[in-house]
């Protein structure tokens, strides 16, 4: 086991990752931009290293100088969270050049899950049922249109180098098409540098559910069941709930096990999420993502599994040491992201918090860097809190959820709790009745 890790990261995710190592006996180093002299990361830590300055390409994106951190700190691993270099498989390769595990999978997987193309021609080969559309890559204009007309409309152009919702482009018809060609293209140049498109059938009422697996290095995969993230707005989640209203267990018994079959035939290792549009019972793959996910304590209140310990586990060589028949599921969990963000106009609020006090109580949990006087600094993903409720049925998950959103104080910022609180006394939202699509309409709503 590792006798020190450390964390490439800021924010909850940092603590996230430091309070493992903790109850591990291992040690941590913090990383920090200027900007977060005072983070509580950076107050927490074992040590703690200044990276640069506030903007993250200059700091949390600072290969070398994360890469000397650990080296002057003498850390053996390096945990990179979600975002920043998590998914950066040029990071994993030269940390491991440098000697330091990469807590994640190797750089070749991340390599072929980055690019979209890529990972649906593999997920394909391995049996993983995809999205009907083109056969990799676009050529041109002409073969869009051709491959348009068999899948049927609508349809969207994607980017293969695509994230965060960026380089789409929906064509509701055959009109549409060459617009949707030409912006998607220019968009998925402009913001990743690289053009290719591919083009999917656009599913009109799909959710989006998504299978967290863990992997050993001898070729021992599991998986621990589905997360339904389908409340999103622009492409990004919202809420998320394990498991899905929407899905029984024989369902996620089947899936699960196309989904370990495939990552165990390919040897993946550490943790993993196959990310799915689920629509008229049929399971869609969209894309993998090759990192921890904001979204992971659901599962572990499902599952109870530390899924952040595991990962240093399994980094550290260990085995698995548990089957698929080991994992269980028990209750309901719910998320809910806290963003500070105005609740209506949903314009960033980075200021000082005046009071925090955090919800406790049976079965809540709140995974948050935040304290009373902190500055949340405009520099950084607006997310700065997760409250996350566990219990029996979902119905008892809902009630603490609305119970441990009254109890949060949060001033000086606006967030986005007002919004939560009206999703959760939805009636629909209650019945879990609700596709990708229904968060935008309920904001766009008159209230
Ligand atoms: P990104 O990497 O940018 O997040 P994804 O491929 O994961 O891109 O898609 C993001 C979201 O876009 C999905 O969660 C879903 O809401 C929507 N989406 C993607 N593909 C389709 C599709 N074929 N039909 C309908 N919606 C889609």
């Amino acid at each position: 086991m590792f006798s020190k890790i450390l964390i490439a990261n800021r924010g909850e995710i940092a603590l996230r990752v430091l309070r493992a190592c903790r109850e591990l006996g291992i040690k941590t180093v913090a990383v920090h931009s200027t900007a977060d002299e005072d983070a509580m990361h950076v107050r927490l830590a074992d040590e703690a290293v200044c990276i640069g300055p506030p903007a993250a390409r200059d700091s949390y994106l600072n290969v070398a100088a994360i890469l000397s951190a650990a080296t002057i700190t003498g850390a053996e691993a390096i945990h990179p969270g979600y975002g920043f270099l998590s998914e950066n498989a040029d990071f994993a390769e030269t940390v491991e050049a440098h000697g330091l595990t990469f807590i994640g999978p190797t750089a070749e997987h991340i390599r072929m899950m980055g690019d979209k193309i890529t990972a649906k021609t593999t997920m394909e080969a391995l049996g993983v049922p995809l999205v009907p559309g083109s056969d990799g890559e676009l050529k041109s204009l002409d073969e869009a249109r051709t491959v348009a007309a068999q899948v049927g409309y609508p349809v969207l152009i994607k980017a293969t180098a695509g994230g965060g919702g960026r380089g789409m482009k929906v064509a509701h018809d055959a009109s549409e098409i060459e617009e949707a060609w030409s912006v998607a293209r220019t968009e998925a140049r402009t913001a990743f540098g690289n053009d290719a498109v591919y083009l999917e059938k656009y599913l009109d009422k799909p959710r989006h559910i998504e299978l967290q697996i863990l992997g050993d290095n001898y070729g021992n995969v599991v998986h621990f069941g589905e997360r339904d993230c389908s409340l999103q707005r622009r492409h990004q989640k919202l809420l998320e709930e394990a498991g899905s209203p929407a899905i029984t267990p024989d369902q996620r018994n089947a899936i699960g096990k196309t989904v370990t079959d495939a990552l165990s035939k390919m040897g993946y290792r550490n943790a993993g999420t196959l990310e799915f549009l689920y629509q008229d019972g049929q399971f869609c793959f969209i894309e993998m993502n090759t990192r921890l996910q904001v979204e992971h304590p659901v599962t572990e209140m499902v599952c109870d599994v530390d899924l952040v310990r595991e990962q240093i586990r399994l980094a550290a060589g260990e085995k698995l040491g548990y089957t698929q028949s080991d994992v269980t599921f028990s209750g309901h969990a719910i998320e809910c992201r806290i963003n500070a963000e105005d609740p209506d106009t949903f314009a960033p609020c980075p200021g000082t918090v005046a009071v925090y006090h955090a919800p406790g109580g049976l079965g809540v949990r709140i995974d948050s860097a935040l304290y009373t006087g902190y500055k949340v600094p405009p520099y950084y993903d607006s997310m700065i809190a997760k409250v996350i409720v566990h219990a029996p049925t979902r119905a008892e998950a809902i009630a603490r959820m609305h119970r441990a959103l009254d109890e949060f104080v949060v001033e000086g910022i606006k967030t986005v709790i007002p919004l939560h609180r009206r999703i959760l006394a939805d009636p629909e939202f209650q019945k879990g009745d609700y596709t990708i699509h229904w968060l935008e309409q309920f904001t766009a709503r008159p209230h």
